[in-house]
């Protein structure tokens, strides 16, 4: 099941999107198969979880962290993860820094941003990454990289509303493109509304049910 799904929804893909496969909850041999059918990128929102995953996988899988950041279990995944997408503070980003220092890394980080009209999203305003961006960071902060921006809409079936906060985040993007900051990454899109952000201009897809079957949270 997990081939053929990973097989459907690569070949639907635009070439330039990236496909996260969001493996959280998901037991080893899940990830295995998804792996021997040639999938190298996984995405998972507990640290505890991913390192466990990473000791036990091959090497050559690139380990995206796609949750809300613990600053104090940063240090746990600092000399592996490949990219952060959840960034929502300053001390969050210095605490990253001061991690992949210690591994001599320079760890890339999206910055997450706010798009949701829901209170429980986390997230960046857009003024608050306008600031950070416009902060000289990758001066101060010299083992981080701030490479793009994430975004997570809002769980409603009003696909009108998911598209406006898809495109309020693109063309965030793009302006902070125009003003010369080298962002290269959007990550948007999920199982549900995957198709839809890649046409509000997506490049990176963050995709978990729709490839590994629903998850069983009691399990
Ligand atoms: C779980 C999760 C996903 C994947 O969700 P699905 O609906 O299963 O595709 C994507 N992004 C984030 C941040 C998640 O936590």
């Amino acid at each position: 099941m997990i081939k053929e799904n990973l097989k459907r929804i690569k070949e639907a893909l635009p070439e330039e999107v990236t496909l996260v496969a969001v493996s959280k909850t998901k037991p080893i041999s899940d990830l295995q198969e998804a792996y021997e059918a040639g999938q190298r990128i996984f995405g998972e929102n507990k640290i505890q979880e991913m390192v466990e995953k990473y000791d036990a996988l091959p090497k050559d899988i690139q380990w995206h962290m796609i949750g809300h950041l613990q600053r104090n279990k940063v240090k746990y995944m600092a000399h592996f993860v490949d990219l952060i997408h959840g960034v929502d503070s300053i001390k969050t980003l210095q605490e990253i820094n001061k991690q992949a220092a210690k591994h001599q890394r320079v760890i890339r980080v999206l910055l997450q941003a706010k798009i949701a009209k829901e209170d429980s999203k986390f997230g960046l305003s857009f003024d608050e990454i306008q600031e950070i961006l416009a902060s000289d960071l990758q001066n101060s902060l010299s083992n981080i990289r701030v490479v793009g921006l994430m975004g997570m809409a809002t769980f409603t079936d009003d696909q009108t509303q998911i598209g406006e906060e898809f495109t309020n985040l693109n063309n965030l993007f793009t302006t902070l493109k125009e003003q010369q900051h080298p962002l290269e990454i959007l990550s948007m899109g999920m199982s549900g509304d995957y198709e839809l952000a890649i046409e509000k201009g997506s490049n990176m897809v963050r995709i978990g049910s729709s490839i590994f079957g629903v998850r069983n949270y009691n399990a």
